[in-house]
């Protein structure tokens, strides 16, 4: 029988196996001759006073080696009849719908503009260096989706949508340590994430899935309210019974074919700003109470919120010991997010800092388009800004709300390189002013936060889908296409890795419901 043990102590005790073997043996008054078999359950940090301490939980089990921690699934091969279910994209919805399938018993033939993770890569370091973007293969198209080359931070707040334990424990099964299942923010890591997608990709084969590399969808054929064939880069069509559309917040081609086809699409509220970027000492410095270079707690985060003119702006995607990286998925734009190291070992910290964007923010508030092209504008302003290339505009934090050009800089770790721009004229007063004054707020909250030693790059625009896909909230199908399942980030129902896989295993679900009335299946 397993026992789970609770307690807190210093972070230096947390990581020494025989302090915790003695407080197991102490607070469950072991005899000598009793051996405690233990391991983590929860970990978490609390920082908030000067004492940081660490919250343990752990699994005991007394004289008996504790069972594996969870059961593998079990992906059988697919029968050579087996039903066909169509996916387009391959990020963390596509995928997960993917492997659902063939826990289903269903063959998943997946699309993705992209190529996989490894060609990928070079795709990336042209883009860094080069400023060369490939709009079919960035940091947001390709195998694994927008989350590959990611921080891979595996929280979530949407845990009412679906089985958050069953993501980790499929990621952990395919090469994540076991840590995520552990700690209260997970994370995997931009180096991790690849092999992981990769071992994903060989499942899918094995099982007897397909999966298709630079095969863009390029159009749907419509008929008698449901979509007959699928059109892949402009020639091979391709008769489809379902259709599950994943293609992220960044295929504005599918939001345009959408519409041109006359299929409904709403707009939706997104958030859009800048991404801040200190030294990552500093914020341990602001965090930890000053305690600097820590062995014993990791790099620190934080996660800040604040309300100004009855509007919610707050920190997005934090990134400690990260990398701000260029993911524009267009020429004419630049668009920043972050990315770190397992290790989290870089020397900056940064994190998007965002304000809500609203369809009634403008006068055209009913047209599906109206948050997209606002997000667009914005991109493209900062582009001309910034040059024309993939560098970005920037302004040390305290010159933006103080609304002074900047005249030097710190480092930054955006490698494509920055250009000292007045923020101000590239945002509109509804969006400056927010950003402004909740960096005054953020300065009450981690004194130090607002300093001209941190820098602001903009735009953080790509925070989630700025149109809904609109769909049948119970069985997912679009409210005019049966047989379109719009799912994840880029349908509007999730923002990150996690919400987005949920969403990719939920649509199989309800697909499998409604072709054969099928349960979700046990794991094996
Ligand atoms: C740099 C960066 C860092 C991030 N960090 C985190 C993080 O730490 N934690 C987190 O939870 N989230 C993070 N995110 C967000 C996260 O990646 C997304 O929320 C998630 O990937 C959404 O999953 P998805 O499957 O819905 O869409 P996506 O991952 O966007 O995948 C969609 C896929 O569809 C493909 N596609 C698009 N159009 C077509 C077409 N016409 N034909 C065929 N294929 C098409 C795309 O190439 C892409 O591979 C980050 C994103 C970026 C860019």
């Amino acid at each position: 029988m397993t026992t789970q043990l609770q307690f807190t102590c210093t972070p230096e005790e947390a990581q020494d196996a025989l302090y915790l073997e003695q407080k197991v043996r102490q607070e469950l008054r072991l005899k000598p001759h009793q051996t405690p078999y233990f391991r983590w359950k929860k970990r978490s940090i609390d920082a908030r006073q000067r004492q940081i301490k660490i919250n343990v939980t752990l699994e005991v089990s007394i004289d008996t080696e504790l069972t594996p921690r969870f059961q593998s699934y079990e992906f059988k091969s697919l029968a050579t009849k087996a039903q066909v279910v169509h996916i387009v994209g391959a990020g963390p919805a596509g995928l997960f719908a993917a492997l659902q399938a063939i826990l289903f018993g269903i063959k998943p033939i997946v699309y993705e503009r992209g190529k996989d993770v490894r060609a990928r890569r070079r795709d990336l370091a042209k883009l860094t260096k080069e400023h060369v973007l490939n709009p079919e293969s960035n940091y947001c198209f390709g195998e694994g989706g927008a989350g590959t080359y990611s921080d891979g931070k595996l929280y979530t707040r949407s845990k009412k949508r679906g089985d958050v334990q069953k993501v980790l424990e499929l990621l952990v099964q395919f090469g994540a340590k076991e840590d995520i299942l552990i700690d209260a923010h997970p994370h995997i890591g931009t180096n991790k994430l690849p092999q992981l997608i990769e071992a994903i990709r060989e499942q899918i084969l094995i099982a007897g899935g397909e999966i298709h590399f630079e095969s863009k969808l390029t159009d749907i054929i419509i008929d008698n309210n449901r979509i007959q064939q699928i059109e892949i880069n402009n020639s091979a069509k391709i008769n489809i019974d379902n259709l599950i559309l994943a293609t992220g917040h960044s295929a504005r081609d599918i939001f345009d074919l959408l519409h041109r086809k006359q299929v409904a699409l709403k707009p939706k509220p997104f958030a859009l700003g800048v991404r801040v970027e200190h030294t990552q000492a500093y914020i341990d410095g602001i965090q930890y109470h000053g305690r600097l270079h820590d062995e014993y707690l990791p790099p620190a985060s934080y996660s800040l919120v604040t309300q100004v003119d009855n509007r919610g702006v707050y920190s997005f995607c934090m990134c400690p010991g990260g990398i701000i990286a260029p993911c524009a998925t267009e020429t004419q734009e630049v668009v920043t997010n972050g990315w770190s190291p397992s290790k989290r070992n870089n020397i900056y910290s940064n994190s998007g800092i965002v304000v809500g964007i609203e369809p009634s923010d403008f006068e055209n508030a009913t047209d599906p388009f109206v948050c997209l092209d606002f997000q667009k504008e914005i991109e493209r302003r900062c582009w001309e800004a910034a040059g024309k290339t993939q560098k970005v505009p920037a302004q040390c934090l305290k010159d933006f709300v103080d609304g002074k050009i900047s005249t030097s800089f710190p480092r930054s770790s955006y490698q494509p390189g920055i250009v000292s721009v007045n923020l101000k004229e590239i945002f509109p007063a509804f969006v400056y002013k927010r950003l402004r004054q909740a960096f005054i707020d953020f300065n009450q909250k981690m004194p130090g936060f607002l300093t001209n030693d941190a820098v602001v790059h903009a735009p953080e625009s790509r925070t989630s889908s700025p149109v809904l896909i609109p769909r049948d909230p119970l069985t997912f199908q679009h409210i005019q296409l049966a047989n379109l399942y719009p799912i994840a980030e880029g349908a509007g129902y999730a923002g990150g890795i996690v919400s987005a896989a949920i969403d990719g295993i939920n649509s199989l679900e309800k697909i499998a419901l409604e072709k054969n009335g099928a349960e979700a299946p046990k794991k094996h």
